[in-house]
């Protein structure tokens, strides 16, 4: 089969696909769920995107999100928007992880967090099929993502919130140009609301794996971790789930390069990691089935991973235990604390996220699921400066200074 050559640009879409019931979707048209309700995944013919794209050629583009072109969805050059999707870095965390433990910092990406990668994937394909509303419910990252991306494309975007969202992305999103709602609910209740809206053709309904691309966009984290590691994948993977975007993308991720013979059969063990106060992933993990229920009452710092329901749990818990890894809940106090002593003993500064990721690593190191010899990546998801941090500095008055050599 011949890739399609439509505007500038060749891409190897084919269709998309139901991932429960494999049913098939034609690719360049709007679609949302399938008739299932669940999410699309995005099909390619990977062979002629091999013959394409030859390992070599990839290794000397620059190391931006877009050099995986022919393994991503958007069609015409001129659809991309881009506010500078970086390759971000692997940082060792010696001594408040170990000496085989590296944080991919997500956290240096546009509107800093790993939400860039999603949305600036979904808003190039808005774009390029023709939608001019958009609306979201956010916990916060989505949401400043979304505005950014769409504020540059010139499509029109409406936020819904938690009421309790971290402040700075109330405000981000605001000021990146999208209409903002504070709503007395949480994420999944702000997603209600978009619904009946969508339902009434009001706006393209952008919830998280309601649309395909987005899952598109989060997989060039994978795509990226094998090229950063040389071709190989770590022995575990921690990731703070959520909707389950990232992990289901990178699982996806894997096998794509297996299919194109640049990586072998081996994958890391998944680890989705969750708080203690709002874990229906972890639950259905521990039952033993396939759909996780709404979580109720859930509460955490980190807000990133508050979402009670979400509508991929099933390729979420497929991902995790096909992968034989697990997943795990953490406490708030371990959270707190593995956020402090990544900054205080490795310079890191993580999102409480990210923290809990540290905190699901130490865990499964002392519970026996990994081991200190195994390497390792944690997923950094946003930049620890969106949060408050705790104030722990003193006063010093210039009229009366100490001894300065007690400072
Ligand atoms: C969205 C988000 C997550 C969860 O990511 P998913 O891929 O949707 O599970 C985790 N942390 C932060 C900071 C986020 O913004």
């Amino acid at each position: 089969m011949t890739a399609n050559l439509v505007g500038e640009r060749r891409t190897f879409v084919t269709h998309l696909e139901c991932s429960l019931t494999g049913e098939r979707y034609e690719a360049d048209k709007l679609q949302g769920l399938s008739a299932a309700g669940r999410p699309l995944l995005v099909r390619y013919d990977l062979e002629a995107a091999g013959g394409a794209l030859r390992r070599e050629a990839l290794e000397a583009r620059p190391t931006d999100l877009w050099r995986w072109r022919e393994l991503l969805p958007v069609r015409r050059t001129e659809n991309i928007i881009s506010l500078g999707e970086i390759e971000t870095p692997l940082i060792p965390i010696p001594r408040s992880g170990g000496t085989n433990v590296l944080v991919k910092d997500e956290g240096r990406l546009p509107t800093g967090s790993f939400k860039a990668r999603g949305l600036v994937m979904a808003v190039a394909m808005a774009k390029e099929l023709g939608v001019k509303r958009i609306a979201m419910p956010t916990n916060g990252n989505a949401g400043a993502a979304l505005a950014a991306y769409a504020t540059r494309a010139g499509i029109e975007t409406l936020v819904l919130c938690p009421s309790d969202t971290p402040e700075v992305n109330v405000r981000e999103i605001a000021a990146q140009g999208a209409r903002v709602y504070r709503v007395n609910g949480l994420i999944d209740e702000c997603g209600a609301i978009v619904g009946i809206g969508a339902a009434e053709g009001l706006w393209f309904d952008f919830s998280t794996l309601k649309e395909p691309y987005r899952i598109e966009g989060k997989k060039t984290m994978g795509l990226e971790l094998a090229a950063q590691l040389g071709w190989r994948l770590p022995k575990a993977i921690f990731y703070p789930t959520g909707g389950g975007t990232g992990l289901i993308g990178m699982w996806k991720a894997f096998d794509e390069l297996e299919q194109l013979g640049w990586i072998g059969s081996e994958r890391p063990k998944m680890f989705a990691v969750q708080a203690s106060g709002c874990a229906p992933i972890v639950k259905a993990f521990e039952d033993g089935v396939e759909h996780a229920e709404r979580w109720e009452n859930a509460h955490t710092v980190a807000a990133g991973i508050r979402v009670p329901k979400a509508v991929g749990d099933f390729l979420i818990l497929r991902a995790v235990r096909e992968s034989g890894g697990a997943a795990l809940a953490v406490e708030e106090d371990d959270i707190v604390r593995a956020t402090a002593d990544s900054a205080a003993m490795d310079g890191l500064l993580l999102c409480p996220e990210g923290g809990a990721t540290l905190a699901a690593y130490r865990n499964a190191l002392e519970a026996g699921l990994v081991s200190a010899t195994d390497d390792v990546v944690l997923f950094n998801c946003a930049t620890g400066l969106k949060y408050p941090l705790e104030d722990r500095s003193a006063v010093l008055d210039k009229n009366a200074l100490p001894d300065l050599a007690e400072l």
